[in-house]
């Protein structure tokens, strides 16, 4: 699926090139460690040269790539334009696998096999319009990038389980997917509240990142203060933790959205949502239509992660500080140093 290099830039006699867009990566990639053992590829970059058919995107476009570069495309989930709920499964954007014969370059990899994908480190990248969102002019292009990976996963469940305005948002955990929660809840016109684990991180909440409030999960009394208090937690916390904690501050009928992987399964006392009536509902990404709209929310709203612009070279560095949660709060690597 991917082009690497120029290797693969001719090799479109394996679907009709004129479905392809193609862009020169003058952008940029963002490192993530959210589920602590991916490097997601998200990437950011403007386009550099389409082919016939192509309708949505023209030479100059500043665009997009999220976690996935194609999907079956026929199931009843990417007709409805959610690909990261393919049926069959997705195609990842890094360090997967071809896997359907309409991936252009299918079986051009080492003996005939199909190819592995290898994301935003490379030169350029080859992947089909319907795959492809458009980034608003107004947003910079590398603090926009990490929208389609960090933003699109915190974004779809607030819209997809409904948030409103004037609701009462918490999120739970502060990091790469917490913040650009905070910043949605924000201007969705919620409260929102930071759940964190001491008050290291109360005066960036607070101050620099305008959340309502802001409660240390370690102070009980606080924690029993906000009992039943909120609409929904979006919960970023990719570790273990205490689900009845958080789920005692959710209100009846509120919801906790999983997003953030603890690595080992939690326990989960069934009378914390039975008795009132809670939810917990987990969410991936998004898929294609959900992350345009999440993006033109962001153009509308002049929304953009937060970011630290790297070197290529820099990036096992980046990495590990990624995993040991150092870095406010993406890492975005500047391709044209690969
Ligand atoms: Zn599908």
């Amino acid at each position: 699926m991917h082009a690497v290099y120029e290797k693969h830039t001719v090799p479109w006699v394996h679907i009709s090139p004129a479905l392809l867009t193609r862009f020169l990566l003058l952008g940029h990639t963002s490192v993530c460690a959210c589920v602590c053992i991916c490097a997601c590829p998200e990437i950011g970059g403007v386009v550099e040269a389409v082919g016939d058919a192509v309708t949505k995107y023209k030479v100059g476009d500043k665009v997009g790539v999220g976690c996935f570069v194609d999907s079956c495309r026929s199931c009843s989930m990417c007709k409805c334009g959610e690909q990261n709920y393919c049926r069959t499964g997705m195609v990842g954007t890094y360090n997967a696998t071809e896997k359907y014969a309409h991936c252009p370059g299918y079986g051009n990899g080492a003996d005939q096999k199909p190819a592995p994908t290898y994301g935003g480190y490379s030169k350029d990248v080859v992947v089909h319009e319907d795959f492809v969102c458009g980034i608003p002019d107004n947003l910079d292009l590398a603090a926009a990038t990490p929208l389609l990976c960090a933003g699109i996963t915190v974004y779809s469940p607030m819209a997809h389980y409904g948030l409103k305005k004037g609701q009462r948002l918490a999120v739970a955990g502060l990091g790469g997917l917490g913040h650009m929660a905070v910043k949605f809840g924000l201007a969705m016109g919620c409260t929102v509240t930071v759940l964190s684990r001491g008050l290291s991180k109360k005066e960036e909440a607070i101050n620099r990142l305008g959340a309502t409030a802001f409660i240390d999960v370690t102070d009980s009394e606080a924690v029993a203060a906000a009992r039943e208090s909120f609409d929904m937690i979006v919960n970023c916390i990719p570790a273990e933790h205490d689900l009845g904690l958080y789920l005692g501050m959710v209100d009846i009928n509120g919801t906790m959205a999983v997003v953030g992987a603890s690595p080992s399964p939690l326990p989960l006392n069934m009378f914390s949502i039975i008795a009132r009536r809670k939810s917990i509902v987990g969410s991936m990404i998004g898929g294609i239509k959900e992350t345009q709209e999440m993006l033109d929310f962001c153009g509308k709203h002049n929304i953009v992660c937060d970011i630290e612009m790297i070197d290529a070279k820099a990036i096992n560095e980046a990495y590990e500080r990624a995993v040991n949660s150092d870095v406010r709060y993406r890492f975005v690597i500047d391709t044209a140093t690969l």
